[in-house]
């Protein structure tokens, strides 16, 4: 079964559907006839880049065109190229979803898990993204859960903030729920991720954050602690609250 034409169209409709404040129940609707019951279909990841829903643009002033052109166009694309000759190397399935692949990436070479995990923790970066709202923040059941797990939404905000200041080198910083459902901030090295069996921290990454110099350095340099601040401007809270919603046991 090929997977990949269908996934243009189901950005499509993610992204409509948080515009429409259309209900998670709808989201996974035909999206489970292709990859079977998985623990959160809606989300699944397929082995090919797709396209943003948004123009390179449409993050300024926070995070700039150019930056954004190189960063979909050359690093996240060469990881979505890299992967699909993993696969093919390793003989993986790839009509099924790469979180399979990433659930036991001990298992495959270095190069599937650099590159799964780029491929991966990009197409999760981008779909958490959105065009800068004015005073727009979590609601709802994701708000009472980060206030539960963390005190309160400024003390998640400060815990991820270090979070992602604090990873020396290349990596990620990463809200994620774990397996008893609880909110929890980690951060990984490299291309790692929550999902992946050799993550100290694991979990189902929500709303993640590109911390390699790629992901900032044109604008702001050596700044990442600016990077980090500005980073909540342009999430996309309801796309957030959707993934938790998914990824509740
Ligand atoms: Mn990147």
């Amino acid at each position: 079964m090929k997977t990949n034409p269908s996934h243009p169209s189901r950005r499509t409709f993610l992204a409509n559907s948080a515009k429409a404040g259309l209900t998670v129940g709808l989201l996974g609707t035909g999206i489970s006839d292709l990859f079977g019951q998985e623990s959160q279909p809606e989300f699944a990841t397929g082995f090919t880049q797709q396209p943003l829903a948004y123009g390179y643009a449409a993050l300024e002033p926070h995070i700039d065109a150019r930056t954004m052109e190189i960063h979909y166009t050359k690093h996240a694309a060469a990881y979505s190229s890299n992967l699909r000759d993993a696969a093919k190397e390793e003989s993986v399935d790839t009509t099924r979803p790469l979180e399979q692949v990433l659930a036991s990436i001990s298992k495959y070479s270095t190069k599937m898990r650099n590159n799964g995990g780029g491929h991966y923790n990009h197409e999760l970066f981008w779909s958490i993204l959105s065009p800068p709202q004015s005073e727009v923040g979590p609601e709802g059941p994701l708000l009472e859960a980060l206030k539960t797990s963390f005190g309160s939404y400024e003390a998640f905000v400060s815990q991820f903030e270090t979070a992602a200041k604090a990873r020396f080198g290349s990596g990620w910083a990463w809200l994620l729920v774990d397996a008893s459902g609880k909110l929890v901030v980690s951060s990984t090295p490299n291309q790692d991720n929550p999902l992946m069996d050799i993550a100290e921290v694991k979990g189902t990454p929500i709303l993640g954050l590109d911390v390699w110099e790629h992901a900032y350095y044109l604008h702001y340099q050596n700044r990442r602690a600016d990077y980090v601040t500005a980073f909540w401007k342009v999430v996309n809270w309801n796309a957030v609250t959707a993934r938790y919603a998914a990824a509740k046991p």
